[in-house]
């Protein structure tokens, strides 16, 4: 991304939202040169890859139709779902891929959800996971007792999409 005050063609990520529709990405970048800052538009292709081999634009609506039906009865609200689904968007984002096969998206959903909602975890999990006893319950929630949930701080997310590379140059 060339910076538009002095032309220097380096930047750093310094913010990075989602657009509304989801296909562009709206970056907040510094100039390593010169120190500018300056915002700049992205749009990104994020395109599904379903296991009969036909591909969609990744769609958070689909994301929150997955895991409501895990929350149902929880104490999780709109809010919170279109939250999850756009963290989910965001680390699929910083793969920094334009195909990702749907496989991948349960497996970004999984840690948000976790931190949202332990019971919606496992009940997500027992299906995504494809549970087929009580013994991988018991693993798993001796997992979830093991290494309790902690948030990714937005560092690490930041420092993650800067190795996006988008179609806009
Ligand atoms: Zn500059």
């Amino acid at each position: 991304m060339i910076c538009p005050f002095c032309r220097h063609d380096d930047s750093r990520v310094v913010d990075s939202r989602p657009a509304e529709d989801g296909a562009q990405i709206r970056r907040r970048r510094e100039c390593t040169e010169c120190g500018a800052r300056f915002t700049t538009q992205e749009t990104t292709l994020l395109n599904i890859v379903k296991r009969s081999g036909a591909s969609e634009p990744f769609s958070r609506e689909k994301v929150i139709a997955g895991v409501s039906k895990a929350c149902q009865g929880r104490p999780v609200n709109n809010d919170d779902l279109a939250l999850l689904a756009m963290r989910v968007e965001e680390t699929l984002r910083a793969t920094g891929q334009a195909e990702i096969e749907a496989q991948e998206v349960g497996l970004a959903i999984l840690a948000p959800l976790r931190e949202l909602d332990e019971v919606a975890y496992l009940r997500f999990a027992s299906v995504y996971r494809s549970f087929s006893s009580l013994q991988d319950f018991e693993g798993e929630i001796a997992l979830l007792r093991a290494a309790p949930s902690t948030p990714a701080s937005n560092n690490s997310l930041i420092k993650s999409t800067t190795a996006v590379t988008s179609s806009g140059k």
